[in-house]
């Protein structure tokens, strides 16, 4: 079967490679499993056997046909469908799960916020990603990578790097390499006031990304306000830790 660019297709099909992702996802026989876009199904047949409750949406009807045919005791797991419409609840009512997959690089960025919109049920995630974004995910300050999406993830997410998988092993063969990373929440609740504020300042002090914080801090705060700061205003955004910019989300005014 042909790769569809559009949908992001590049299979993986190296059993070494595929064992060692399971033996890294460390896959329990009482997981409940979401993998997105499961593909031809090779990533799969690692995972659905292992586990009680498996679930794999993908959009691809072609692919849908063949995983269903390819695994016709398990046919109600694959989900005909967009994991950006897909509401967990559907599947898995009000039970914790695990996400895992080879996600469409293309929508990483979308993919990053239905879990987030689906923060307090998932477990943990898997997810193989480009490498540029996996190390923008997992990025510290005062490093290249660093920028908004470092600190969103690590507000949400402890996140680590676990293999380098180099274009070689992926069908088609892609221009990028590739890092499979865990992304392992934080807390069980998000406050979403406090998150919405750290999108806000975030949003705000990377615009103007080689601007000091004195002069981006202006469009989002009095005067007053940040005269009063305990931090060095002519700090860069991306030499602020994430606390020091929790401490400048906790004075932004709900209207402001
Ligand atoms: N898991 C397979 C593997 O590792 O070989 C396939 C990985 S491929 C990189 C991405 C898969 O996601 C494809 O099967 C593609 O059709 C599917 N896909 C693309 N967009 C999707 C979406 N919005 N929702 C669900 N699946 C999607």
């Amino acid at each position: 079967m042909q790769a569809k660019k559009r949908f992001g297709q590049n299979f993986l099909s190296d059993k070494k490679l595929l064992e060692d992702l399971v033996n890294l996802i460390n896959v329990d026989s009482n997981d409940r499993l979401l993998e997105i876009g499961p593909g031809k199904g090779d990533l799969t047949k690692n995972l659905i056997n292992i586990c009680d409750s498996y679930f794999g949406i993908e959009l691809d009807k072609d692919l849908l046909v063949f995983l269903r045919n390819k695994f016709p005791k398990n046919r109600n797991a694959f989900i005909d469908g967009d994991i950006l419409k897909l509401n967990a609840s559907e599947i898995y009512a009000s039970n914790q799960f695990r996400v895992v997959g080879n996600i469409p690089y293309n929508i990483s960025s979308p993919i990053l916020d239905w879990c987030e919109k689906h923060y307090e049920k998932i477990l943990d995630i898997h997810f193989m990603l480009q490498k540029e974004f996996a190390l923008r995910c997992a990025g510290n300050e005062k490093t290249s990578s660093y920028g908004r999406l470092s600190v969103i993830c690590k507000y949400l997410y402890e996140v680590t790097i676990i293999k380098e998988v180099s274009k070689e092993f992926f069908n088609p063969m892609p221009k990028v390499d590739s890092l499979f990373v865990k992304f392992s929440p934080k807390k069980r609740e998000v406050n979403q006031k406090e998150l919405q504020n750290l999108k806000k300042v975030t949003r705000a002090l990377f615009n103007k990304k080689r601007k000091k914080i004195s002069n981006s801090l202006q469009d989002i705060l009095e005067k007053e306000t940040i005269n009063n700061l305990d931090l060095n205003l002519n700090l860069r955004p991306d030499e602020l830790s994430l606390n020091e910019y929790l401490q400048i989300s906790a004075l932004v005014k709900d209207d402001g």
